[in-house]
């Protein structure tokens, strides 16, 4: 029987399903709303639904992990993007799935050093002309491509 992959590598250099980079907000369930408040998660009431607002205060930036992991939302203990199922299932190797985070993490460290606002549902508008704002296009649209095919939700939510 083979061993199976040790995906942590690619989650503890990631964190963009908890820093706001992906979701401007996640989902609770009604009776995690006083637990997870308790966490210190700024609990939003929309349309009948309730969630909490990323960049999610339990982040560990530093080690991208969850703080409260084994009291973490169901929301949270669901998610799965497409890069991580990819190499869970062996469809490409953890040694890609890496690279492709840190190429993403660099991308947005870029564009942040650059002036551009990252914060959760921020337009990513570029002003200017000539070489510099082709080269922000260029990581904007790189960005957005891999954010939607590594990173998007890698089946349903349930
Ligand atoms: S976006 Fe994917 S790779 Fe990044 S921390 Fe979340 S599940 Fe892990
Ligand atoms: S509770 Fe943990 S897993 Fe969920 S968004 Fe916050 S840091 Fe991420």
């Amino acid at each position: 029987m083979s061993t199976p992959p040790d995906l942590s590598a690619i989650c503890q250099r990631c964190g963009l399903c908890c820093d706001g980079t992906l979701f401007p907000a996640a989902r609770l369930e009604e009776e995690e709303v006083e637990p997870m408040r308790k966490h210190g998660l700024a609990i939003l009431r929309e349309g009948g639904g309730v969630g909490f607002e990323q960049p999610c205060p339990q982040l560990e930036r530093a080690s991208c992990s969850c703080s409260i992991y084994l009291d973490r939302p169901r929301t949270c203990r669901r998610f799965e993007c497409s890069l991580l199922s990819r190499a869970r299932t062996g469809a490409i190797p953890v040694q890609a799935a890496v690279d492709a985070v840190a190429r993403t993490r660099e991308i947005i460290a870029t564009l942040q050093a650059k002036g551009m606002d990252m914060s959760p549902g921020a337009p990513r508008t570029i002003s200017g002309s000539g070489d510099d704002a082709y080269e922000l296009m260029s990581l904007v649209a790189e960005l957005m491509e891999r954010l939607h095919g590594d990173f998007s939700r890698a089946s349903p939510e349930t």
